[in-house]
């Protein structure tokens, strides 16, 4: 698998890639079993059932790093935060933000774009509880790394929605930039920033998570300050 990611020649070829991964006998058991017994709501639905690549431009200036895809979200509509809760408010702020031509992403055929900006996945498949193991995390970390190697031409800033994304990337600077960590490495919190030299800004953000909207722990003005941030350090207007 590792060798796989590595040899991906662009992005079509890496999200074909991926999507076709057996590597985590957990997520692949899950990510199936959900598929098949499926929420009452989306009964009439085939659900996709299978690991969820990126999504958006080839050419990103601001990438967006989230856990992993939702059981009746991604997993169901093959799109990355598509479907649920969570993508509802992230893409109604990116909308806001101008960096994408929509503000809802319901199916991967709903016509949604988005501009200078993709977003993936530290884990490429649902996980139960939405917690992937740190050797599953391990184990998927070369469709990432990839995936940024692919786009580090235009790639400037990232956004960590959680402190498990932001964990997530700091083996990419090494693997992909060549940059050691820093040490103590940075502690996530909403609006925290780290900034080096010769790889991306990253900013974190508390995740789009049911849990943090639903509570008011993060509102829409808190993510508006994120893009806003995001699109200067980027350099997007
Ligand atoms: S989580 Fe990642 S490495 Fe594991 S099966 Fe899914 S795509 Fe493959």
């Amino acid at each position: 698998m590792v060798a796989r990611a590595a040899r991906a020649t662009d992005l079509a070829d890496l999200d074909g890639a991926v999507s076709n991964c057996f590597a985590c006998p957990r997520l692949v058991s899950w990510r199936e079993e959900v598929a098949r017994t499926k929420r009452a709501a989306f009964r009439e639905q085939h659900y996709w059932g299978r690991p969820v690549p990126g999504f958006g431009t080839p050419d990103a200036r601001i990438g967006i790093l989230g856990l992993a895809p939702a059981a009746h979200g991604g997993n169901r509509t093959g799109r990355i935060f598509t479907g649920d809760r969570s993508g509802d408010v992230l893409f109604a702020a990116l909308h806001r933000a101008g960096l994408a031509n929509q503000p809802t992403s319901v199916a991967a055929d709903d016509g949604l774009t988005l501009r200078d900006t993709r977003i993936f996945a530290a884990v490429r498949c649902a996980p139960p509880d939405n917690k992937p193991t740190p050797a599953e995390r391990d184990t998927c970390a070369p469709w990432l790394h990839r995936e940024v190697a692919l786009i580090r031409p235009t790639l400037r800033v990232v956004v960590a929605l959680g402190a498990f994304a932001w964990a997530a990337w700091w083996p990419v600077l090494r693997d992909v930039y060549g940059v050691r960590p820093p040490s103590p490495r940075p502690v996530f919190g909403h609006g925290a920033h780290w900034s080096g030299t010769a790889a991306p800004e990253l900013l974190g953000c508390y995740h789009v998570s049911q849990q943090n909207t639903f509570t008011g722990r993060l509102t829409p003005l808190m993510l508006d300050d994120v893009f806003a941030r995001a699109k200067q350090l980027a350099g997007v207007d």
